[in-house]
């Protein structure tokens, strides 16, 4: 399949920079048409254990040896070798996420993005000198943690790689990456682009298989000295359990339930296209999807009519007949996705896309769903979707826009929609979330902007240069020379 263009099997895991045929497979399916692509390796505690071994090996080599620049200058080659790739890297991340060609397209130049930023920042992460006791010279020094380990998610493959694995390289650890067992193409086209860019073997490895296999092998493995994990709540909080008996740090990205909020005074004209793109982007499988839609009462009415009829014109289809909405990622996640709106039926449904016609029956499509006058406690208010919907909320307070805003358990992606200044920086502050947008949401998803959640959207910084101080660690030297 589409692999060949990369020269690698599928069914194989990079161990110490050699493509390893895996001893047992599982199949992987398009969910654009339910039908079988290929078969990839079912990793498990053997091969977890290769790569790591692989990756201390490289740390004690000529990866551990590399300068900042000369690590810089890998990633940077790697950044171009992925802009170069980067139309066979959309068709992978198109046929294995179902996501619309020109979704996964923006996912292959922004993974070249982060490669060029870490590139770049390889060499300028510097320590301190600290004033202190006559006699003394202190300084600190940033270094790698060691060997981290990478779990990520079947949503943005290409993306998450390029925030977590781009930055722990530049720092110069060594990693291990368990790609989801849903979507896993592009991760091995990464890789193999890396070894092309020069990345000694074994600084990078990528074991394929089940979570409840490679994963938790990974996560609970006495070699690894940093994880980074992005999914669910449920197997983050697995992930943090494994992770504290071997006493190391973990990252965690868990998604959420993000509010944009729309005063009377807003731009509505300027808002509308990012008010349902948050939504429906990927089909709505995003952790920072912006899942409730706050109105400010005198316009709210206006609004629900210009939402419910953008809603309207969403067609839903396969990736490759890059419209608005693709499958979702598979039967299962459909399945969650129609029992939560299931949830719904008490609601106004306010708007609907449309299946396209000619879509195949057996793929996993999701109709997008506005509902509307939705009260806050009710679940579809409050729990995560991951599917195309939105819930539409109306306020009559600032108080009481701030309330709901803050009325779930996660905090990952916000936005404020008003021209006054003052409420601008008001909500700014008070609205509990990692992230806050002023008047656009998600500002072109920069890989400069630090990103991460708190309560139970996680803990920890990816992106920007913050992830180089998450994937380092600090080490004080004090020298008394009289
Ligand atoms: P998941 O969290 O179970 O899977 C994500 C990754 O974790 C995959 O690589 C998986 O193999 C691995 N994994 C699973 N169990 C593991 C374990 N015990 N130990 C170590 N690794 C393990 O997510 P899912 O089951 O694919 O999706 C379920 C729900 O999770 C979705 O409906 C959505 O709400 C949420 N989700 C969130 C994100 C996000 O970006 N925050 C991404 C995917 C899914």
């Amino acid at each position: 399949m589409q692999l060949d263009e990369f020269g690698i099997p599928a069914a194989a895991h990079l161990i110490g920079g050699k493509w390893i045929e895996a001893r047992d497979t599982l199949p992987l399916t398009d969910p654009s048409t339910g039908l079988a692509m290929t078969r990839i390796g079912k990793g498990g505690p053997a091969e977890i254990d290769a790569a790591v071994a692989a990756a201390h090996a490289a740390r004690a080599g000529d990866w551990g040896r590399m300068t900042a620049t000369e690590r810089g200058r890998v990633l940077s080659r790697l950044g171009r070798l992925v802009e170069t790739h980067s139309e066979a890297l959309t068709r992978l991340e198109a046929a294995d996420v179902g996501k619309p060609l020109t979704q996964a397209r923006a996912d292959a130049l922004a993974l070249a993005r982060y490669m060029e930023f870490y590139g770049g920042a390889a060499d300028k992460v510097m320590g301190e000198t600290i004033p202190y006791l006559d006699g003394y010279t202190v300084y600190t020094l940033r270094e790698p943690h060691g060997v981290t380990g990478h779990i990520i998610p079947w949503n943005y493959p290409m993306q998450i790689i390029g925030r977590s694995v781009g930055a722990a390289l530049a720092m110069g650890n060594a990693c291990v990456l368990k790609p989801a067992e849903e979507a896993c193409l592009t991760a091995l086209a990464f890789a193999q682009l890396a070894l092309e860019a020069g990345l000694p073997p074994g600084a990078l490895n990528v074991v394929t298989g089940l979570g409840a296999e490679a994963g938790a092998a990974l996560s609970a493995h006495p070699g690894v000295q940093h994880i980074s994990f992005t999914g669910s709540v449920a197997t983050g909080a697995r992930i943090q359990a494994a992770a504290a008996q071997n006493v190391v740090p973990v990252t965690l990205e868990l998604g959420g339930k993000s509010p944009q909020v729309v005063f009377a005074d807003a731009d509505l004209d300027r808002a509308l296209p990012f008010l349902v793109n948050a939504g429906i982007q990927n089909a709505g499988q995003t952790c920072s999807a912006s899942s409730r839609i706050l109105v400010e009462r005198p316009v709210y009415d206006e609004l629900r009519e210009r939402m419910a009829a953008a809603y309207g014109a969403l067609k839903v289809g396969p990736a490759t007949d890059d419209l608005n909405v693709g499958p979702l990622i598979s039967e299962r996640q459909l399945g969650i996705v129609n029992d939560l709106l299931e949830l719904g039926s008490d609601l106004n449904v306010a708007g609907r896309g449309v299946l396209a016609p000619g879509a195949p029956s057996a793929g996993n499509y999701a109709i997008p769903t506005l509902f509307a006058d939705v009260p806050p406690d009710h679940r579809l208010a409050r729990d995560e979707i991951f599917g195309p919907v939105q819930v539409m909320i109306p306020f009559d307070t600032e108080v009481e826009a701030i309330a709901i805003a803050n009325g779930t358990d996660y905090g990952l992606v916000a936005s404020v929609w008003t021209a006054d200044g003052g409420r601008q920086m008001r909500l700014a502050k008070a609205i509990r979330s990692g992230q806050i947008f002023i008047n656009n949401y998600g500002a072109g998803g920069g890989v400069e902007l630090p990103f991460g959640g708190v309560g139970k959207s996680g803990h920890g910084r990816e992106k920007g240069f913050e992830a180089l101080y998450g994937f380092s660690t600090l080490k004080t030297v004090a020298a008394w020379h009289g």
